[in-house]
């Protein structure tokens, strides 16, 4: 296996050599991939991590006596407590393993159909992904709670003013994004927990787009629940984490029944095992929760302030360039964002422009970047959205420039 960087002078030529996919050719084109809101590119330490799990120790865990079983199993645990660490989550077992953000959010919402009762207010912001919406609202269907919505200014930021007033209502949980994935907007959560606890409000941050930028510490922020997605932070699909504090998790009821989250099973009854199995029904992506805790440490080998660095450099240079488009609109212009730009080009069709640069090799992504509310919100149908990380750089933003020229030129 290749070295980590171990936090030396960022440099991007050096990283982007442990991105094999990197070298690919799209319609005979080096590939550039702005779609890393989507789902960001995996490097050889991780994909080294998986091919030796299965060449070396794939098996069941926490169940077997025999020497494969326990080394996957102790890999396994490894992994959580990096997790653990790298969020500064008190206990290790406040870190459950999932399949990802969505499944994070599902359980947590489905939890609470045993705590909320009719008429309960939650709250939801107007910037979420639809995995952070719609969950609830099948909760408010169940419990007869009732949601209600932070707003959002023209800029893509909340309506801190209107969150205020919406907090008299007394909601009992409130769930906001930290990065939104469509226009990139950094929210200020400390002050979003920080006010909801001092009505009695539960606070959950949707880290999935922030994960793979900032190193989030969830005991500092003080947040009830955090949850994210392994391959948004160039980890493998399928796995992610939610993180509960453990009062948390020992007051929420099991999301599925099955093997590993019990304690005993007799036909009369059946007791649930201690956390974090009680939320870790069936075997899970014992490999996907291994790579999780290798791309942890790979990004940390990189160092978040490398990262963060580098990629705001990105967004300002992409900032200006693209505003020599004329026509170009961009939507999500707080100061405080990451590196993801969404755009429209008078009198172009987002996923016109999409398919054109998808010839030149350059992957972005168009449509609602499931949060139609926030389409909505500006009256469109969709952006296009390039989303950059710490593997791009500034000549593959000069490329994008150029091909949506190009594009322009041949649709209008
Ligand atoms: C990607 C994303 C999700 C969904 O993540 P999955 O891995 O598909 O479950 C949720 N919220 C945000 C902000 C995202 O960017």
């Amino acid at each position: 296996m290749k070295n980590n960087h171990q936090n030396t002078a960022f440099n991007v030529q050096e990283i982007r050599k442990d991105f094999p996919i990197l070298n690919r050719k799209i319609n005979g084109k080096p590939l550039v991939y702005f779609d890393n809101a989507a789902t960001s590119q995996t490097p050889q330490q991780v994909i080294d991590v998986i091919v030796n799990y299965y060449s070396n120790y794939n098996a069941n865990i926490h169940r077997g006596v025999h020497q494969l079983s326990q080394e996957a199993t102790d890999k396994y645990e490894e992994a959580r407590q990096i997790i653990q660490q790298h969020f500064n989550a008190k206990h290790a077992h406040e870190i459950i393993f999932t399949s990802g953000t969505t499944h994070s959010i599902n359980l947590v919402a489905y939890g609470f159909g045993d705590l909320l009762q009719k008429n309960d207010v939650i709250l939801v912001s107007a910037l979420e992904h639809h995995s952070n919406i719609v969950p609830w609202q099948m909760l408010c269907e169940k419990t007869g709670a009732l949601l209600k919505v932070i707003p959002m200014t023209q800029e893509g930021e909340l309506n801190m003013d209107e969150f205020d007033i919406l907090l008299q209502l007394n909601p009992k949980l409130v769930f906001v994004n930290h990065i939104s994935n469509a226009l990139g907007t950094i929210n200020p959560i400390k002050e979003i927990i920080g006010k909801a606890h001092k009505v009695g409000a539960a606070v959950l941050i949707d880290g999935a787009q922030a994960c793979p930028h900032i190193k989030s510490d969830v005991q500092a922020l003080d947040v009830d629940f955090y949850v994210t997605s392994a391959h948004k932070m160039c980890g493998p699909t399928g796995v992610g984490m939610l993180y509960a504090k453990e009062e948390w998790l020992k007051k929420l009821p099991p999301y599925q029944g099955g093997g590993e989250m019990i304690s005993e099973v007799t036909f009369d009854k059946t007791t649930y095992a201690d956390l974090p199995h009680k939320f870790e029904a069936g075997t899970p992506n014992i490999c996907g929760g291994i790579a999780f805790g290798a791309t942890i440490n790979y990004m940390n080998s990189i160092g978040f302030e490398h990262i963060a660095a580098y990629e705001h450099e990105l967004l300002q240079y992409a900032n200006e360039k693209l505003q020599t488009i004329d026509g170009l609109k961009i939507y999500g212009t707080s100061n405080n964002k990451t590196s993801v730009i969404s755009f429209n080009i008078d009198g172009v069709h987002a996923y016109d422009l999409g398919t054109i640069i998808d010839k030149l090799g350059i992957a972005i992504r168009t449509g609602q970047h499931c949060a139609q509310p926030i389409m909505d919100f500006y009256g469109i149908s969709g952006t296009a959205r390039a989303s950059f990380a710490f593997y791009n750089t500034k000549e593959e933003i000069d490329l994008l420039v150029t091909a949506l020229k190009k594009a322009q030129m041949m649709l209008s």
